[in-house]
């Protein structure tokens, strides 16, 4: 029999509750790890869950920042870490999606301070080392452990104000960490094991969460699912289909979970023929045969939109974007030609 390949697998320190009810931990968790002052940044439309968290920590030693904007715009960053210097913070507490971690992040990576996540969407970026942030319409995607999160809650009743169909994307863009873990240069044993239970998850409870928003129990499988995730993405890393991901929203600012929702089926039908391992293992997730069909199905099943055209990308945009997407140099299991990206990009503009 031959040797296995010879893999490199990353484990990351991070301490991770989670529950129902989780939230209430936090204070004690930011106790024991010596945090004094905090600055809160808050991601979410509504005042209510940050009154509460800053209420929880002790509203004197918080200074409360608020997140608007997605896709971590340079200038914003800067003008959260100039906030956190002044105030004489010493942890960050971001409540919110993958934007809110993301300005974190930058925070984090230009002070040095460490990161309490409380993840309210099912991004996973609470579980990985990697932000991008946006300057000059670009994207720019960095990896540095320091930014990973010291503490993360997963408190499902944080999640079930995330209306349904933000909820179905936002689990799309779970499901895609899983998918494209399954052919990363970067994929290990741990990796496979973590994107095929967290792939089973989310395939399984995501069209529970977005029939049944309230769904406590539903809710925490996706999150559990957006947990693995998290992992699988921090672990394997990404490829071409989190690269057309990042142009998309990096310079026509299009909605990132809503993108990967269109894209992916369309990526996974482009790869399929090179990676039939990949499309086994995503097709027993679904209980398919037809691994890009599946896709296709969830997607439609948990209300995603399904097509870029009605997220407002042009022909003449999508031709653009495959000539940035190449020039970035991203891998994947075929070989990344224009005309490929923008084949991908046109079966993506299509509505199913
Ligand atoms: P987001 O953080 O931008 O949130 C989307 C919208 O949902 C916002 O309007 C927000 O206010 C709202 N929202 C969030 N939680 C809510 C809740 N519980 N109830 C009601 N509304 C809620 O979206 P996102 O998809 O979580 O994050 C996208 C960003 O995260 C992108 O910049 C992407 O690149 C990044 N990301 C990074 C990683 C990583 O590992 N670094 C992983 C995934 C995503």
């Amino acid at each position: 029999m031959a040797a296995p390949a010879r893999v490199r697998h990353d484990g990351h320190a991070t301490t991770v509750v989670f529950g129902t009810g989780a939230l209430s931990d936090l204070p004690d968790l930011l106790a024991e790890a010596g945090a004094r002052r905090l600055a809160l940044l808050d991601g979410l439309p509504h005042a209510g869950p940050a009154d509460r968290v800053a209420a929880l920590l002790g509203p004197g030693r918080v200074l409360r920042l608020r997140v608007e904007q997605q896709h971590v715009p340079s200038g914003l960053a800067e003008r959260a870490r100039a906030a956190v210097e002044a105030g004489g913070v010493d942890w960050l507490v971001a409540l919110g999606g993958g934007s809110t971690l993301g300005v974190a992040k930058a925070v984090a990576h230009a002070t040095g301070l460490p990161i309490a996540a409380v993840p309210t969407t099912y991004a996973g970026s609470e579980m990985t080392p990697i932000w991008g942030i946006t300057e000059d319409a670009h994207k720019r995607v960095s990896r540095d452990p320091w930014v990973l999160p010291r503490l993360v809650v997963y408190d499902p009743e944080l999640t079930v104000g995330l209306p349904s169909r933000a909820s179905g994307a936002s689990g799309i863009n779970a499901v895609a960490h899983c998918v494209e873990a399954f052919w990363t240069p970067r994929r290990t044993p741990v990796t496979d094991a973590v994107a095929t239970e967290g792939l089973l998850l989310l395939a399984r409870e995501l069209p529970r969460v977005v029939r049944h928003p309230g769904d406590l129990a539903a809710r925490g499988g996706v999150l559990r699912g957006a947990w693995l995730a998290g992992l699988a993405l921090a672990g394997a890393g990404t490829a071409l289909h989190h690269r057309i991901c990042h142009v998309l929203g990096g310079t026509f600012g299009l909605p990132h979970a809503d993108v990967h929702a269109c894209v992916l089926p369309a990526v996974v039908e482009h790869v399929a023929a090179a990676v039939p391992d990949a499309l086994a293992r995503v097709g027993r997730a679904l209980d398919t045969a037809d691994a890009v069909a599946g896709l296709r199905a969830l997607c439609g099943d948990v209300g995603a939109p399904t097509s870029l055209t009605e997220l407002g990308l042009t022909g003449a945009d999508a031709a653009r974007a495959a000539e940035l997407v190449v020039a970035e140099g991203p891998t994947a299991p075929v070989p990344v030609t224009v005309a490929g990206v923008a084949a991908i990009l046109d079966r993506a503009r299509i509505a199913p």
